[in-house]
């Protein structure tokens, strides 16, 4: 019966994928190997996230002070950008209509 190239291939995550990807239960290297390379993207994504946390809360209080700088902008760009992401009523923007 075929195996990833070389029985070398277990337990790494291109054994896991290639038992997947040929119908078989994955042998218990590939599954290690499959469960030590979940944990670590896990981890690195939150690593990630943790790094971009000051940024985007940079960039989360600068549009605050715009906000208050500039309100009925703030509020028009807004519900522009807010139309192409979710379902907002029709007109209930406090008789602002132009
Ligand atoms: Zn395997």
């Amino acid at each position: 019966m075929p195996r990833p190239r070389g029985t070398s291939a277990h337990g790494t995550i291109t054994g896991y994928t290639w038992h997947k990807n040929n119908g078989e239960e994955p042998c218990e290297p590939c599954l290690l190997a499959k469960r030590d390379y979940s944990r670590e993207a896990a981890r690195s994504k939150k690593q990630q996230e943790r790094a971009e946390a000051p940024r985007r809360e940079a960039w989360q209080r600068a549009c605050a002070r715009l906000a208050e700088r500039y309100p009925a902008e703030f509020r028009e760009i807004l519900m522009e950008e807010m139309r192409g992401v979710i379902q907002l009523p029709p007109d209930d923007d406090e008789g602002e209509a132009a």
